[in-house]
């Protein structure tokens, strides 16, 4: 409990600093590109290869604004839309962008719950999170492989929310990312949530991937989890929070769906 405390005050402490910087970034990035765009439009087709290099640093400084985007996250302090959702069909309509963005090496398989509970979340938030996850998932299995996301009513017991400093117990839908890759040694799991922390190649990677999941899974009330086995895989479990409501059950799709290799 003595580290789980220190590991959740660390992770308060970046996520102000990075947040204060993060913001003014933002609005930085803001001016920046909206002044872009107007020059762009101002130059109309005259001058092709002028606008060409607006263009160019527009795009450039919108790529670095999705990256203040996930700071943003991490330090919870993106403005959330939290809608009452079920998290199954969010998943299924996920599918082809996920097997698109997978290739054709990894097997994509959904394992959905029948009458899950309903939750109330960002759902573009939760689709960002999702990609995130089968993005890292598909880095993790460069010779192909097969990553399961299966839903699941769940609930956290008292001695594991005594373990886990600020997880409150109760009941939960459960979102499980699992991938058959190269999994994660446990000073790898210890930084993985940190931003900027990254194994992967300059150009790869950002190391803003998971900070993103943890600062939206904590925005939202939730839990993030990571079981990894080196050589074996690595499964991210995601916790959000049961919606209490009238029908707070859905009709879910039962089963499972799978495409074949290749
Ligand atoms: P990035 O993907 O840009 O490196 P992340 O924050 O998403 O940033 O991930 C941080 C690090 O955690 C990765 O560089 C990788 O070492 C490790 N990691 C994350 N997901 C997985 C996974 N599914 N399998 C193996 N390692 C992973």
């Amino acid at each position: 409990a003595q580290e789980a405390l220190r590991q959740s005050q660390k992770m308060e402490a970046v996520g102000q600093l990075t947040g204060g910087i993060a913001h003014d970034f933002n609005n930085m990035l803001a001016v920046v590109i909206g002044s872009l765009d107007l020059l762009s439009r101002r130059m109309g087709s005259e001058d092709a290869r002028s606008r060409r290099y607006v263009d160019a640093a527009a795009d450039g400084a919108r790529r670095a604004a999705v990256l203040t985007q996930r700071l943003l996250a991490f330090s919870r302090q993106q403005p959330l839309q939290p809608e009452t959702i079920d998290i199954n069909r969010l998943v299924a309509n996920m599918s082809d962008l996920l097997r698109h963005s997978l290739g054709t090496d990894v097997r994509l398989e959904t394992v959905l719950a029948g009458g899950l509970w309903r939750t109330h979340v960002d759902p573009n938030q939760l689709e960002n999170v999702i990609l995130n996850l089968g993005v890292n998932a598909r880095d993790a299995m460069p010779g192909g492989g097969r990553l399961t996301i299966e839903t699941q009513n769940g609930h956290l017991d008292m001695r594991y929310a005594t373990a886990h400093i600020g997880v409150p117990a109760g009941q939960y839908v459960v979102i499980a990312v699992t991938d058959t890759g190269t999994g994660m040694p446990p000073e790898v799991i210890a930084k993985a949530f940190d931003p900027f922390f990254t194994t992967k190649q300059v150009g790869k990677g950002t190391g803003l991937g998971l900070s993103q999941v943890y600062g939206f899974v904590k925005q939202s009330g939730g839990h993030v989890k990571i079981y990894s086995e080196p050589g074996e895989g690595t499964t991210v479990k995601i916790y959000l929070p049961r919606l209490i409501g009238a029908a707070d059950e859905v009709e879910a799709k039962i089963g499972s769906s799978e495409i074949p290799e290749g």
